[in-house]
């Protein structure tokens, strides 16, 4: 039993179509979802990845609109890197940032930026052999884009509290607070910085949790080995796309464990993701109440 690095990352707008603008149009992701938060169907939950949505690629995020900015403190990512191929892809998104308006920083070979509501991202070149998960904007050339996950960075107090919980769901490392999650496909890194002073505040542009990917493994095993860990695991959700148990580890991230499968083609065309709105069956009785109360969306793929 083990976790194949990271499944998603779950994030808060307040702006879902300058989100859409920036995810899609910008950072050149394909929306492969777009459906409503399932504990509030009022708002929309909205999932960019790959090509293919694939675990590993999956950013998404619950919509509050208007929600004022968060702030990232001890117990919450702060920041999500991603991997590109090559030094030149990092110039190529210098260069693509700039002409949207997006400050970057280069650091160490590195490259960082904010989304438009401050949450902040960093490219590197990878150091891995694992599969490039990658989207397919038309302006964006597949050697020069953005390749899934390379991991989250994460603040805290007392990183130490956590090196059982993550020894147990079989992070190796820990030196300096430096984790990896690595399966038989994949892996994803998982970092703790020293957190600031001032409170975490959960709002637009920070992280809500991030997902590993549990594979095909028996979600109740998990939930047992975490118990004996010492962690008070969610019973197993069915999110209709993946199945999910949730827990807080000692630092204070909210983690979840999603199974792989069954995945976005479950009720969509895998050539025609995220183009309508989707909503798990227990939904779609109401889709006439929801659809029309929901923000209208861009396609910055249609114009390219
Ligand atoms: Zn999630």
């Amino acid at each position: 039993m083990g976790l194949e690095g990271i499944h998603h990352i779950t994030a808060i707008t307040g702006n879902a179509p300058r989100n859409v603008e920036f995810y899609v149009g910008v950072l050149g992701l394909r929306m492969v979802k777009k459906t409503v938060n399932q504990d509030d169907p009022s708002v929309y939950h909205l999932f960019y990845a790959d090509e293919r949505g694939r675990p590993g690629s999956d950013l998404t995020f619950f919509e509050y609109p208007g929600a004022g900015r968060g702030r990232a403190g001890a117990g919450m990512v702060h920041r999500i890197v991603w991997r590109v191929a090559s030094a030149e892809a990092i110039d190529f998104w210098a260069g693509r940032l700039a002409d949207h308006a997006v400050a970057g920083e280069a650091v160490d070979g590195r490259l960082r930026f904010n989304d438009p509501e401050g949450l902040a991202h960093e490219l590197v070149v990878s150091e891995v052999d694992d599969e490039p998960l990658v989207g397919g904007a038309p302006d964006v050339p597949r050697e020069l884009a953005l390749q899934g996950f390379d991991g989250v960075r994460a603040y805290s107090h007392a990183p130490e509290r956590s090196e059982a919980m993550l020894g147990a769901l079989g992070f190796t490392g820990g030196q300096d607070g430096a984790w990896e999650v690595r399966g038989k496909q994949r892996g994803g890194l998982f970092s703790y910085d020293p957190a600031p002073e001032a409170r975490s505040l959960q709002g637009a542009g920070s992280v809500h949790h991030i997902a590993f990917n549990s594979a095909g493994e028996d979600q109740q095993r998990w939930r047992r080995r975490l118990i004996e860990a010492g962690a008070a695991p969610t019973p197993v959700i069915d999110r209709f796309y993946f199945r999910s148990v949730y827990f807080r580890e000692p630092s204070g991230v909210l983690f979840e464990l999603a199974s792989d499968g069954p995945g976005f083609a479950a009720d969509e065309d895998p050539e025609h993701l995220g183009e309508r709105l989707s909503l798990p069956p227990d939904f779609e009785p109401l889709r006439d109440k929801i659809e029309p109360s929901l923000t209208p969306l861009p396609n910055p793929r249609a114009r390219s």
